[in-house]
């Protein structure tokens, strides 16, 4: 089985970037075989994996625009395999207007190595135009990331307005991984009414595992590394591992 997850949230700042590069991290060390396509501009995940994202060369944007071979831009680390994005990927969105099937594009170059991998993770960035549809276009399932603060759900209509309707006109088979919270304080009631909030909102569809507020997550990638190598006994490392064996058990066949 390979399967493709867009990790999306048009909200910036959500833990999109830190649940791709951790959750890619930690069902490798489970044993799958894990790719981690930066479709961010910004290339963070790229940078939070130990990548260069000024040097690394082809990236997504040639593959996508210049005709790249896909295979030479997959960069392998000790961590998962990743195909880096750097800042020329935010022209791609006007660069794509010319060209059919603009938003099939990242389907049609991912289709090349899906067979290579047991999960593709996607990491997009913080909107929901051309290289995010491009994102939706490509995968199997979206994995939301809720931060549990004030107007967590803000937005979120309009995220699954537009899954449905890559789902009515582009992708069929698209579904909802699931929601993931973030950031979660054990200390604030905020965060306990957030979650409940957020959990009635989408019945059965919020992973069980939540991510705490942990500050050896945000020091992780200026190490260009995920956490489970920066620190591997701390509470970021313990929950992203929990969510890769339970986004593993959820698609045992
Ligand atoms: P996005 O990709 O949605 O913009 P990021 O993953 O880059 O969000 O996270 C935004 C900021 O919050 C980053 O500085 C990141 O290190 C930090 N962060 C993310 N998740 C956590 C967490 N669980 N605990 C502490 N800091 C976090
Ligand atoms: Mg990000």
């Amino acid at each position: 089985m390979s399967k493709t997850v867009s990790i999306v949230n048009q909200k910036g700042g959500v833990g999109k970037t830190t649940t791709c590069v951790n959750l890619a991290a930690a069902l490798r060390e489970q044993g799958a075989r894990v790719l981690v396509c930066d479709f961010d501009p910004q290339a963070n995940a790229t940078s939070g994996l130990g990548v260069d994202k000024t040097t690394a060369s082809p990236n997504i944007y040639d593959v996508l625009i210049n005709g790249a071979d896909i295979h030479k831009a997959v960069v392998s680390t000790s961590y998962s395999d990743v195909l880096p994005a750097n800042k020329a990927l935010a022209g791609a969105t006007v660069e794509m207007i010319g060209i059919d099937h603009r938003e099939h594009l990242l389907k049609q170059a991912l289709s090349q190595l899906k067979d290579d991998y047991d999960y593709i993770l996607v990491d997009c960035p913080p909107s929901l135009e051309l290289l995010t549809l491009n994102a939706l276009c490509a995968s199997d399932t979206v994995l939301v990331p809720v931060q549990c603060e004030y107007y967590a759900l803000e937005g979120l209509s309009d995220l699954l307005t537009t899954i449905r309707i890559v789902k009515r006109s582009l992708n069929p088979s698209i579904a909802l991984e699931g929601v993931v919270l973030t950031m979660f304080d054990t200390r604030t009631n905020l965060a306990m009414q957030v979650a409940e909030e957020v959990k009635r909102h989408f019945p059965g569809q919020v992973f069980a595992t939540v991510i705490p507020r942990n500050v050896r997550l945000a020091e992780a990638p200026s190490y260009g590394k995920p956490v489970t190598a920066y620190d591997s006994l701390s509470r970021g490392s313990e929950a992203y591992l929990e969510l890769a064996a339970e986004l593993i058990e959820k698609n045992k066949d």
